[in-house]
Parts: C-alpha cells; sequence; structure tokens
C-alpha cells in the first residue's frame, strides 16, 4: 500500500510509530515528522490528552476518534489502562454518548439494521467489510442501561461492548462486529429531536418484530456460519427471555444481561464462601428486584445449588426468595405473575416490602437488582446483620445513584461484618480504623472469557454449564489477602489473565458437553487461549 493509505487505514495507521525502514519502503517520508515515537510514548500522549478533558464525554469522543484513527494505538491505550478507562468506554459514560448520539455522531460504527431492510438483511450483512465475524453483539435499543428507551442511539453499547471483547477478552477487532437493529423507539423526546439519527416512528411489536429478528438470526448464519457468537444486549424484558429461550437451541447465543450479569453475580458469592463458612447450598437468598438481572441471577445460583447439593433444580429454587416492586414474590400471586418470575413463587404469607420479608424469610445473602436507590436501609442492613456472622450483601443497580445502599452504609450498619460489592465502583472505606475495598460486579470480568472460550473451542451453542464454568473460575481467582480486604473480585489491572482463565474453563465445559468442534482438543487450554489473544502491539511492514 502507498503511504497515505497505510496512514488513513486505522487498521495499519502507527503515526508517528512508522520506522525509518517503514518510512523509505511505504512512500512515507514527508508525510510524518521526522521523529520516531515508541507506541508506549504515543500512548502517554493520548492519556495525557484524555485526562485533560474534564468532561467525560470529551474523554469518550476523544477514545472514539483515536479507534478511526489508529486502531492499534486505541487497544493498547484500553489495555494499558483499563480501570480508568472502563468507565469511559462503557458505564456510566457510554450511556451520556448513546443520549447524545446524534450530537456527538462523527463516523458510523458498525451496522444499522433498520425495518426498512425486510427481505433484505443478508444484503446489509455483505456490506460490511469483514467476512471472517465471530463475535457480533446486537441491541435493539429499548432497555439501554437503566436509561431505557434510546431507539438506534443505543449503537453505543455494541460497540463499547465490542472493543472490550478485544481489549479484555483479546479477540481480534476484525472479528467483532456491532449491530443496532432499529425498529422504532417509542421515545416522544427523540423523536422530535431533529438530530436523532433513527426512524421516527413507534416501535414495531409482535409479528413484524419478530419476522425481522428472525431474518437477522438466519441471515448472521448464512454470512458468518453456524460458529458466529450473537450476544443479545439491553433488550427490555419482554423481549430478552423470549428471544434467549427462542435462539439458545439453534444459534450460538447468550444474553449479558441475564447469563452475564448471573454469572459474575454468582462469582462474588463464590468467592465470600469462605468468609461466610458452608456451602453454597447452605445460604438462603433473599432478592430485591426480579426483571432480567435478579431472575438471572436466581436461576444460575439454583443451577449451581442443585448441582452441588444433588437436588432438583426445583428445591434449589426454595432456597431463593424475591420481591419485587409488589411485594414478595409469594404463591397466592401465582396467577398475576410474569412468566419468569412464577419458579419463585414459593408458599408464604405476603410481605410488602423488603423489610419485611427481610425479618420473616432471615436470609443470609442479600441481592439488589431493582434500579432503586437506597432500598438498602438502614433497618434492611440491621437486619442481615443481627442473623448472620457474616451477611453478604450485593447491591448491583447501576449507576452509582441507583445502587440499594453505598459501601459506607453496608459496612457501618452491619459493623463491619457485611461482604460488600456492588454494580457500580465505591472507593475503598474506613469504618473502625480498618479499610474495606469493595469489589465491583462487572460484566465486564465474565463476556470477554466466555467469547473466548467460545471461539477457542469452536463451540456452536452456549450452554448454562459454560456461564457455570466461567462464574466458578472468576470465584476462584482471589488470593486470601484480597479477601481478607473484603474484594470480592479480582482487580481489573489484570483482566487480560481472568479473561484466559475464563475462556480455558468455559472452553474445556464445551469440549465435555460435546459442544465443540475444534478437533483435536488443545492439551493446555489455558496455553491455547492465550496463543489466541489479539496483541494490540503494532506490527512491522518489512
Ligand atoms: P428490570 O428487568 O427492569 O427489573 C427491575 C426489577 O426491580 C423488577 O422486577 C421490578 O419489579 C423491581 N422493582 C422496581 N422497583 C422496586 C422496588 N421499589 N422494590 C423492589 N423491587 C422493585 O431491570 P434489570 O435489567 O433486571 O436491572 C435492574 C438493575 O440491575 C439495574 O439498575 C441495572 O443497572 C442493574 N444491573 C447490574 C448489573 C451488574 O452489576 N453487573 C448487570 C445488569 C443489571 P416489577 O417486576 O414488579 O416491575
Ligand atoms: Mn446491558
Amino acid at each position: 500500500a502507498s503511504g497515505v493509505e497505510l496512514l488513513r487505514d486505522p487498521r495499519f495507521n502507527k503515526g508517528l510509530a512508522f520506522t525509518e525502514d517503514e518510512r523509505d519502503h511505504h512512500y512515507l517520508r514527508g508525510l510524518l515528522p521526522p521523529v520516531h515515537m515508541s507506541q508506549e510514548l504515543q500512548v502517554q500522549r493520548i492519556m495525557h490528552n484524555i485526562r485533560q478533558c474534564e468532561d467525560p464525554l470529551d474523554k469518550y469522543v476523544a477514545l472514539m476518534e483515536l479507534q478511526e484513527r489508529n486502531e492499534r494505538l486505541f487497544y493498547k491505550v484500553l489495555v494499558d489502562h483499563v480501570t480508568e478507562l472502563l468507565p469511559v468506554v462503557y458505564t456510566p459514560t457510554v450511556g451520556e454518548a448513546c443520549q447524545k448520539y446524534g450530537i456527538i455522531f462523527r463516523r458510523p460504527h458498525g451496522l444499522y439494521i433498520s425495518l426498512k431492510d425486510r427481505g433484505r438483511v443478508l444484503d446489509v450483512l455483505k456490506n460490511w467489510p469483514e467476512t471472517s465475524v465471530q463475535v457480533i453483539v446486537v441491541t435493539d435499543g429499548e432497555r439501554i442501561l437503566g436509561l431505557g428507551d434510546l431507539g438506534l442511539q443505543g449503537m453505543g453499547i455494541p460497540v463499547g461492548k465490542l472493543a472490550l471483547y478485544t481489549a479484555l477478552g483479546g479477540i481480534r477487532p476484525s472479528a467483532c462486529l456491532p449491530i443496532t437493529i432499529d425498529v422504532g423507539t417509542n421515545n416522544e423526546e427523540l423523536m422530535n429531536d431533529p438530530m436523532y439519527l433513527g426512524l421516527r416512528q413507534k416501535r414495531v411489536t409482535g409479528q413484524a418484530y419478530d419476522d425481522l429478528i428472525e431474518e437477522f438470526m438466519t441471515s448472521v448464519k448464512q454470512a458468518y456460519g453456524e460458529k458466529v457468537l450473537v450476544q443479545f444486549e439491553d433488550f427490555a424484558n419482554h423481549n430478552a427471555f423470549r428471544l434467549l429461550a427462542k435462539y439458545a437451541s439453534t444459534h450460538l447465543t447468550f444474553n449479558d444481561d441475564i447469563q452475564g450479569t448471573a454469572a459474575v453475580a454468582l462469582a462474588g458469592v463464590v468467592a465470600a464462601l469462605p468468609l461466610t463458612g458452608g456451602t453454597l447450598a447452605d445460604h438462603k437468598f433473599l432478592f430485591n428486584g426480579a426483571g432480567e438481572a435478579g431472575t438471572g441471577i436466581a436461576e444460575i445460583i439454583a443451577l449451581e445449588v442443585s448441582k452441588q447439593g444433588k437436588i432438583t433444580l426445583d428445591e434449589a429454587r426454595k432456597k431463593i426468595w424475591m420481591v419485587d416492586s409488589k411485594g414478595l414474590i409469594v404463591k397466592s400471586r401465582f396467577e398475576s405473575l410474569a412468566q419468569f418470575k412464577k419458579d419463585y413463587a414459593h408458599e408464604h404469607k405476603e410481605c410488602k416490602d423488603l423489610l419485611e420479608a427481610t425479618k420473616a424469610l432471615k436470609p443470609s445473602v442479600l441481592i439488589g437488582t431493582s434500579g432503586q436507590r437506597g432500598t438498602f436501609t438502614k433497618e434492611v442492613l440491621e437486619a442481615v446483620a443481627s442473623f448472620n456472622k457474616r451477611p453478604i450483601i450485593l447491591a448491583l443497580s447501576n449507576p452509582t445513584s441507583k445502587s440499594e445502599c453505598t459501601a459506607q452504609e453496608a459496612y457501618t450498619h452491619t459493623e463491619g461484618r457485611g461482604i460488600f460489592a456492588s454494580g457500580s465502583p465505591f472507593d475503598p472505606v474506613e469504618y473502625k480504623g480498618k479499610t474495606f475495598t469493595p469489589g465491583q460486579s462487572n460484566n465486564a470480568y465474565i463476556f470477554p472469557g466466555v467469547g473466548l472460550g467460545c471461539i477457542i473451542s469452536g463451540a456452536i451453542r452456549v450452554h448454562d454449564d459454560m456461564f457455570l464454568a466461567a462464574s466458578v473460575a472468576l470465584g476462584k481467582i482471589l488470593t486470601k489477602e484480597q479477601l481478607d480486604q473484603g474484594m470480592l473480585y479480582p482487580p481489573l489491572e489484570n483482566i487480560r489473565d481472568i479473561s484466559a482463565h475464563i475462556a480455558a474453563s468455559v472452553a474445556e465445559k464445551a469440549y465435555t458437553l460435546g459442544l465443540a468442534t475444534r478437533l483435536p482438543q488443545p492439551a493446555d487450554l489455558l496455553e491455547y487461549a492465550y496463543s489466541c489473544m489479539y496483541s494490540p502491539a503494532y506490527r512491522s511492514y518489512r
């Protein structure tokens, strides 16, 4: 390629890092200032510029522009500064980026499939320049983070998640495809916004919706084969469970809001077991919030308990109780309950709220997935602390402003005995001379490794046991020292190693289940996982 083409193509551009030799051979002389700059120094320069931005959204835009200009440098920056940049490329800043997508829009990212493409979705996929796609993240924008219906502007989510697949899980960028399916929006404000980039119509539902999704799922396999992973992201409840149930047996697919969230949460509980003593089956769980996240977590816990205790899934579910917006889910409410809640409607008197349910049930694990700030009140926390030496408290609602309680509250109202993690990060807390470092139950621990595990084994389906394997692998990574500081999740700095370990466990499970097609099975799956991971270091063009 000619020099100028190398500079303009983000996949090849190295900016000032082109060597003297490369400049000679690729007609780059004079197109760059004469100095040579190492990739490490370029990373420092980028980080300097990003830290200058006061508004997180400016940081986000700067990173997106880097991705459009110099892909390897973008990933190098992300890999080297995961902890600092995760909140920018992903939640919470990505949420704001989605809300303002029309305004900050510069270049298109990924594929936009809309109702207009009905009947020719395969042709749309063929317009995508890469042919060996391995991971698709798709949204229909109806429930973006906790922000509701953002229509087409939800595209920031698949773009952000796939950046993490590459940075944290080592999937090649060219194998990643972000997709937004635009079926309209019910967000009046967006529809009236002249900068809105999606279809200006109410969401279609029913058959028309299902037909477009069905055409999409069929076309995806035609374009990329049986082993393309399709991750569903930020679909509303009424579609999320249904679509997962429909496609899990025909496609390599999962829903991160349901299964990914579940696996990270379970890993946190597993990690806490050495502190509480006993096994998972010895615990009693009470959830505040019975939506995608809550019921997803409940199901994976029940699955693991049933396996460990050699009891049926239904018996295991009896250890798990859920409160929704109407109070404790009990048998007497059965008829009026959404399908996905029915399995948790156990025999009990009605309890109007979480406090009443906590006092009646005496749970040892409290899990918040309600999206309601402050629902783990002082009274609720004091109650769990009164029944348990070491209560486990997971306040998973995002963002920070929605957390069921703060880290400070969790430690204070349990006299420092609570084992706490949250969905959004909290700073370490001092309580009675001891420093507690709360863990962050972040899906980014799990999905990149699961994706890598599927790819390296050539898996054709995602079995629940593969998520279980991922979860258990994550739960066992913590050291004794980290646990003693209150951490339930390892530091994100080591996330590429964590992803490799998770990938190896997931792949091993895929082989055991007969779902792997990459044969023969590599002798050392961990080593193999590492060897498959994309490195953002520059390549030489000589
Ligand atoms: P969702 O499907 O809308 O579910 C919310 C649930 O909370 C529903 O069951 C709802 O009850 C219930 N609820 C609402 N107000 C309540 C109240 N005052 N008391 C008790 N329950 C109440 O949402 P989701 O996708 O599960 O997400 C829930 C939260 O989890 C969000 O804040 C999200 O950020 C967080 N989350 C965290 C992670 C993570 O930490 N890794 C991952 C995913 C999601 P009804 O069913 O009666 O409406
Ligand atoms: Mn999500």
